[in-house]
């Protein structure tokens, strides 16, 4: 038996309320305390990962170098902690289901009558403690997606109580997030929900042992005692989640607060040293104080829904903080852009990025948007879908080969130099089969990528099915148009530049996702750096 420390973090009155943060916070806090420590979500919904999902219902879907598709939560653990996750971080009641169903089709529950309690429960449970065992952590959070008392999350509250009876007191704790409302006509906050949220949590057989409470307005100590009273907690364990301008605010509101102080209490756990944020302060100094400003316009079909490109957003924000600028990213619809129009629409801006998408919608926008950012060196990042339609645009308006698109938009078009490999024509489940996870990429010296890099092997997570066919490697790439990157064991394109600009770059790859505060993206830094100078050059 590890001697590896839980802590639960569940959510009640209503969603949204950044459970994801505070466990990211909190695994900061414990971080730069030395104690080494990873973040689990479990969800309750029965698609077995969010990979199929639309972005419109759960936002990102966020990709871990072992090529999981997983909630985009995970991302913030990545970002806050600089630590990776994988496959095991992230768990569904779908794939609790299936993991439990196939047991039964082999016969391994010995003719008993498979059941929620215990089978789908002990399921859980080992996947709750599968990371603790590796022997790796100190401490493993894990977040329980939805809102207790939804009927999903019942097995998973259910699965939380048996462990802590299982694992002991002092080695697990239970941190129940809730919502307290300020009612402007009575000018008050109110505690009612929280009271009730907690009760809620009780009649499951857990009481929390530290309330977080998200509020617009400072609780009192007045209101603090109120709510230790009706909750069962002591006041220090309620905890003030106040609103912030960023969620990179988040780990010092909660060190103020005293959150890891009270965790490491009652986990028995002294400090491994006294608590170091300085790079994390320097982040944040730099982010909040910056230097210089510009426009970027960001190009998708799902802008309306900002989490949808939530680490392309992020990246942005790293990107910023080391530049010491203030981006302002313009969100553009990929419908909306119109050809004749597109000058107009991109007004202003100072870079461009073509962002990852799925479907026809919106394309011929996205190679409008590309040919006006190639032709008038406008700098241009294309992420994934956007890397694709650059090499359509180019094939099309350079070389000629007006009728050039990618199969996943025509199946019978003409010139397919975006197609399926061969080994994803026969695929036919759609779930889990893209080209998903970190892949080795080599890149061509002096290239723009290389000097961003500063290196000329690297490895990025990937997530889409079409690819840059090679049959047209020939008639497309010429010594203005390149390939910058290439996959060393499958020859496939991975990184395209036009060099008569000053920064046009696409990737097939989805670099968003390894950027971190300490370690932001290299080619969202280079990107960033040319929107400042083509700025400069106006
Ligand atoms: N739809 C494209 C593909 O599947 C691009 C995917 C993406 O942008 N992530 O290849």
């Amino acid at each position: 038996m590890s001697n590896t420390k839980y802590i639960f973090v569940t959510g009640g009155v209503t969603s949204s309320l950044g459970k994801g943060i505070i466990a990211a916070s909190l695994a900061k806090l414990l971080q730069a305390q030395d104690f080494k420590v990873t973040i689990q979500k479990f969800d309750p919904y029965i698609n077995v990962d969010p990979g199929t999902l639309n972005p419109y219902e759960h936002g990102e879907c966020f990709v871990t170098e072992d090529g999981a598709e997983t909630d985009l939560d995970l991302g913030h653990y990545e970002r806050f902690l600089n630590v990776k996750t994988s496959q095991a971080n992230n768990v569904t009641t779908g794939r609790i289901y299936q993991s439990v169903i196939e047991k039964e089709r082999r016969g391994e529950f010995l003719g008993k009558t498979v059941q929620v309690i215990p089978h789908i429960t002990n399921e859980i449970k080992e996947r709750m403690q599968l990371l603790g065992e590796s022997g790796e952590y100190d401490i493993v959070i894990t977040e329980i997606g939805g809102t207790v008392g939804d009927i999903e999350s019942l097995p998973y509250i259910e699965s939380v109580r048996q462990l802590i009876w299982d694992l002991g007191k002092e080695n697990a704790l239970v941190i129940h997030l809730t919502l307290i409302p300020y009612l402007a006509a009575a000018g008050e906050l109110k505690t009612k929900p929280t009271q009730h949220s907690v009760k809620t949590l009780m009649e499951s057989g857990i009481s929390a042992d530290i309330i977080v409470c998200r509020t617009e307005h400072e609780l009192s100590a007045d209101l603090r005692e109120k709510l230790a009273l009706f909750c069962n907690v002591k006041s220090e364990a309620i905890i003030q989640s106040i609103d912030v301008d960023t969620i990179y605010d988040v780990p010092l509101k909660m060190r103020d607060e005293g959150l890891d102080k009270v965790v490491l209490e009652k986990l028995k756990l002294a400090p491994k040293q006294p608590l170091d944020l300085t790079s994390w302060n320097l982040f944040l100094e730099k982010f909040k104080n910056p230097k210089h400003s510009i426009k970027i316009g960001l190009v998708g079909k799902y802008v309306e829904l900002q989490d949808s490109y939530k680490s392309i957003l992020e990246s942005l924000i790293h990107a910023g903080a080391v530049t010491e600028t203030e981006i302002e990213v313009v969100s553009i619809h990929s419908e909306h852009l119109e050809s004749g129009a597109v000058a107009k629409q991109l007004e202003g801006l100072h870079g461009l990025i073509v962002a990852p998408g799925f479907g026809e919608r919106g394309i011929e926008g996205k190679i409008s948007a590309i040919a006006h950012a190639r032709a008038h060196k406008l700098p241009f990042f294309g992420i994934c879908l956007g890397m694709q339609m650059a090499v359509i645009e180019y094939a099309r308006n350079q070389v000629g080969i007006s009728k050039a698109n990618s199969t996943e938009m025509d199946t019978a078009c003409q010139d397919a130099v975006i197609d399926l490999m061969e080994s994803q024509k026969s695929i036919v489940k759609k779930g889990g089969t893209m080209r998903l996870g970190a892949w080795d990429c080599e890149l061509k010296p002096n290239s723009k990528a290389a000097i961003a890099y500063q290196k000329v092997s690297i490895s990025e997570r990937h997530r889409h099915r079409y690819e840059f066919n090679n049959d047209y490697v020939d008639r497309i790439f010429d010594e203005n148009f390149v390939i910058a990157g290439t996959n060393p064991d499958t020859g496939l394109v991975e990184i395209v530049e036009y060099n008569d600009h000053p920064w046009f770059v696409g990737v097939q790859f989805h670099p968003e996702y390894k950027s971190t505060v300490s370690d932001p993206h290299p080619l969202f830094v280079a990107f960033v750096n040319a929107s400042l100078a083509q700025k400069a050059k106006k």
